[in-house]
């Protein structure tokens, strides 16, 4: 008599395989992603859970499209993040940086436990990126993974672009964070409330503004009570369906070349 072949799993989220599913679909060549969001105040016209949701979205719609063909693996999002440049805001959930550190770590140790070697943060908050590139590098040294940290889109204080009225400076419930929650989630946004509140005062600054040479400390309400910097009046969900379908594009090429990417050592 033999035993029927096993039940083949019915997504490629590691929470919902079973634990023989480990040892017979995980191996050296399986990529890990972990979507990192945050709960934080968003301004008075986005819910706490935007940067949750945008990195879940782009994260479950990679994996679903080149998950199969690259080995790549879902794990459940972390909701609560570092998020104390929000610190003021009641309702504001927040790891301290030395906690989000070593939570970064044990998912770490966790992940190695596995035949798994290739762990992949989808980070859709800002504020971590910086706590995540060192966690990269611990994660590295202590449990030999190979790491790496994506965005959605890469924020305006790191880089990226934002819309021309916002200078560069469109980094926390801008126009285009408003336009991907109009497209993903509509009936959490209210538009009634969205004003802008873009810092004007830096616009002429070459060195010291948000993504210039010269960093600086900062809360968000160092920039008025509202807790947003940019501008949401202009978001849209036809700009906001654009940028996600973007950002899931470049994340299906990028998770192509973390599958072949190689330490030559
Ligand atoms: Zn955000």
């Amino acid at each position: 008599m033999s035993s029927a072949p096993p039940v083949p799993p019915a997504s490629r989220r590691l929470d919902e395989l079973r634990a023989p599913d480990i040892e017979r679909l995980i191996s050296e060549r399986s990529i890990f992603v972990q979507p990192l969001g945050a709960i934080e105040q968003h301004g008075p016209h986005l819910p706490f859970n935007t940067d949750l949701l945008i990195a879940e979205r782009v994260a479950t719609a990679a994996v679903e499209r080149i998950g199969a063909d690259l080995d790549v693996w879902l794990l459940p999002p972390l909701a609560y993040t570092k998020s104390n440049e929000h610190a003021w805001s009641s309702g504001t959930i927040w790891l301290s940086a030395d906690t989000l550190l070593r939570v970064l770590d044990d998912i770490g140790r966790c992940v190695a436990q596995t035949p798994a070697r290739r762990l992949v943060f989808m980070n859709g908050h800002g504020g971590n990126s910086a706590l995540v590139g060192v966690a990269n590098r611990e994660l590295r040294l202590h449990h030999g993974l190979m790491t790496f940290l994506a965005h959605p889109g890469v924020p305006p204080d790191q880089g990226g672009v934002s819309a021309a009225d916002e200078h560069g400076m469109g980094i926390h419930g801008g126009t285009d964070e408003t336009s991907i929650m109009l497209h993903l989630a509509p009936e959490l946004v209210d538009m009634d409330a969205a004003t802008r509140n873009v810092p004007d005062g830096l616009i002429d600054n070459r060195y010291v503004r948000f993504g210039g040479s010269v960093g600086f400390g900062w809360l968000s309400n160092d920039f008025g009570d509202a807790g947003h910097i940019g501008d949401p009046t202009t978001a849209t969900a036809e700009r906001g369906a654009e940028l996600v379908e973007a950002a899931v594009v470049a994340f299906c090429e990028a998770l192509g070349e973390i599958a072949e990417f190689n330490l030559p050592m």
